[in-house]
């Protein structure tokens, strides 16, 4: 067996070995990460939150082949991404605030504008936290608004918790916005773009054969495993158990990932 052990498969209709016998006949190879989480360790500086150096080189052999495209996906704003990987600018695809703005390979940028009632309630919502000490905590992106809660003393967390999330979720339900809850806080988001239409708009980009498998680790990847669902394969990174998911596999360490990526560059043709 190539695989570790622990390796959990979620979904009975797919074989890992089969997969990566087909990853090497394939043509085009389509690798898609989430970041915080998933190729990123969770730090309460959120700037210097690095992926480990394993990762990063592994992508770097993976980016060379003339048959593999990376992309990452994340909540994060698409330039922060492209600032915490300053090895593989250029190399990667980038879309940043869930997918409402856009990096490509040539390194153009491109964003979609969310409606005025949008930009309204999310400047509702940010002076609904103008009381709190919250310097840093607070992240203003295209189509939404997080306020990140890591780190926090347990006191303060409950007070977001009990005020905030609340008079968030009133904006939300006014607006057609959704409060979404993700590992390390809490978020207001237009959800008219999210993981899932990215994932749709890279099957569309893709050619028939395309190879596709997304990597995330929370809750706002389920839109992208769901959308891969009998298109491709999704993992999920996850320390918990029972899981319930849409992910079709489910990696519980950092090794895992490693094996799989290390498994995926060689399955990968020759250099461009
Ligand atoms: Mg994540």
């Amino acid at each position: 067996m190539n695989h570790p052990i622990s390796m959990k498969m979620l979904n009975p209709n797919i074989d890992i070995d089969t997969f990566f016998s087909n990853l090497r006949k394939g043509t085009e190879k389509i690798l898609v990460l989430d970041y915080d989480g998933t190729i990123a360790p969770f730090k309460v500086e959120r700037d210097k939150a690095f992926p480990d150096k394993k990762i990063v080189d592994l992508l770097k052999k993976i980016v060379k082949s003339r048959d593999c495209t990376v992309a990452i996906v994340s909540g994060r704003k698409a330039k922060e991404i492209a600032r915490l990987l300053p090895d593989l600018n250029n190399r990667i695809e980038i879309w940043g605030s869930h997918g409402w703005e856009h990096i490509e390979l040539d390194g153009s940028y491109s964003n979609s504008r969310p409606a005025p009632e949008v930009l309204k309630a999310i400047e509702d919502a940010a002076k609904k936290v103008n009381g709190y000490s919250l310097k840093g905590r607070i992240e203003r992106k295209d189509a939404s608004i997080a306020i990140h809660t890591r780190g926090l003393e347990k006191k303060e967390q409950k007070e977001i918790k009990d005020k905030v999330v609340p008079e968030w979720k009133d904006i939300a339900s006014a607006e057609g916005m959704s409060l979404v809850r993700f590992n390390g806080g809490y978020e207001l988001r237009d959800k008219s773009i999210n993981k899932g239409s990215v994932i749709r708009e890279i099957i569309e980009k893709s050619g028939k054969n395309g190879i596709i498998c997304y990597i995330g680790d929370d809750s706002t990847d389920e839109d992208a495993f769901a959308e891969l669902k009998d298109r491709g394969l999704s993992i999920l990174i996850s320390y918990e158990d029972p899981i319930s998911s849409n992910a079709d596999v489910k990696f519980d360490s950092m090794d895992e990932l490693i094996d799989f990526l290390k498994r995926w560059s060689r399955a990968c043709g020759g250099e461009r």
